[in-house]
């Protein structure tokens, strides 16, 4: 795939509205609704603009999420998602899970056309999941929304933010995504910013016992596993398979996501765009290419200097730029620019030391 004429994921923050108020939350989403946001009329653009980019791989056209904040903010959802569909789009949904997000809510994304809604779990039960999200109840929906797309046949994805705080409830949450059927367990690596805790981050080592879980949970789970802001697994997936090679024990399904996905990152195969039309490699990384209002984002997303940077591999610092598995992974550049202010810099949550790389002296 050609990841520099074309990505493979279009993300849109229709709103930052939100009724949750997530201790993690990566946009700081509030109540309200902002009135900048980009209109109706907008959104009908922005699609036809998503479909021009042609197809980006063996699936057609980029996948286009709708995400927020919280969607069902947006009267106007539904309409904007038939009208993606119609355009042939494939779409998805991340709705939060509020009294908004009923089962007449799901019924309609089934009827609209939403080829998934992905749900957000950040624990095991309810005093985990409800003291991250810091309202009581949500835990409970989300069971409901995942069951009830169940029901109707509406494919799910289930995401859970990994932090100090559920670490060692991965393996019992991988149950519930068992239980509920969901097609893909998506497992967010968390970004210090928005209100982001750094007190809430693994180190480094952690990073590579979560690796550890999710690449032996690949071995018999009945769903995909991936990573996101976490592209060394696609590293630790290579490392393993070399380890287990000849041995049966390699994981097939683990090999076929590294595949999927490999040198998928910020501005790479990736591009959000912000309520207020800022194009941005990541939601995570707010250094803008252009607006959507005033310029069109296949344009800006082959030709501005923000993503062409971060589509050069030779422009990476530190251990990465020196790094034999530079193509596949590339660290994450959202959370070299949150820790470092450099979006170049070296993945600081990366143990991986390249073959030969010296550490430099410090001045
Ligand atoms: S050093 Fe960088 S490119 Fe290499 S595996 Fe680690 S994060 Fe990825």
């Amino acid at each position: 795939m050609d990841f520099s004429q074309s990505p493979l994921l279009v993300i849109w923050e229709v709103t930052q509205a939100c009724d949750l108020a997530c201790v993690h939350c990566r946009a700081s989403a509030r109540p309200g609704r902002n009135p900048d946001e980009l209109s109706t009329e907008d959104g009908y653009r922005l699609l036809e603009q998503v479909k021009s980019f042609g197809p980006s791989g063996p699936m057609g056209s980029p996948l286009f999420i709708f995400t927020g904040g919280d969607p069902l903010k947006r009267p106007d959802l539904y309409d904007m998602i038939r009208y993606g569909v119609g355009l042939g789009l494939r779409i998805c949904v991340t709705p939060s899970s509020t009294p908004l997000l009923t089962e007449d809510a799901i019924d309609g994304f089934k009827a609209a056309g939403v080829s998934r809604m992905a749900i957000s779990i950040d624990g095991a039960n309810a005093e985990t999941h409800d003291s991250f999200r810091q309202v009581p109840g949500s835990f409970d929906r989300c069971l409901m929304a995942l069951r009830h797309a169940q029901k109707i046949g509406l494919e799910t994805q289930f995401q859970t933010t990994v932090t100090q705080r559920n670490i060692h409830q991965l393996p019992a949450i991988a149950e519930i995504v068992r239980e509920v059927g969901s097609k893909m367990w998506s497992l967010f690596f968390l970004i210090v910013t928005g209100r982001a805790s750094a007190a809430d981050d693994l180190t480094a080592e952690e990073y590579e016992q979560v690796f550890g879980v999710m690449y032996d949970l690949s071995k018999t789970a009945p769903f995909d596993i991936k990573s996101t802001e976490a592209m060394h697994y696609r590293r630790y997936i290579l490392q393993r398979q070399k380890a287990e090679r000849g041995q049966g024990l390699e994981s097939e399904s683990a090999k076929r996501m590294a595949f999927r996905t490999a040198g998928v990152s910020d501005g790479r195969g990736f591009v959000f765009v912000s309520h207020t039309g800022e194009i941005y490699p990541s939601g995570f990384l707010a250094i803008s290419g252009g607006n959507v209002r005033r310029q069109s984002l296949p344009d800006v997303y082959r030709t501005s200097p923000v993503f062409l940077a971060l589509r050069d591999a030779k422009q990476r610092e530190g251990k990465c730029g020196a790094c034999e598995y530079v193509h596949v992974c590339g660290g994450s550049r959202s959370r070299a620019y949150a820790l470092t202010g450099d979006c170049l810099a070296e993945d600081p949550r990366c143990t991986y030391v390249p073959t030969g790389y010296e550490e430099p002296v410090p001045a």
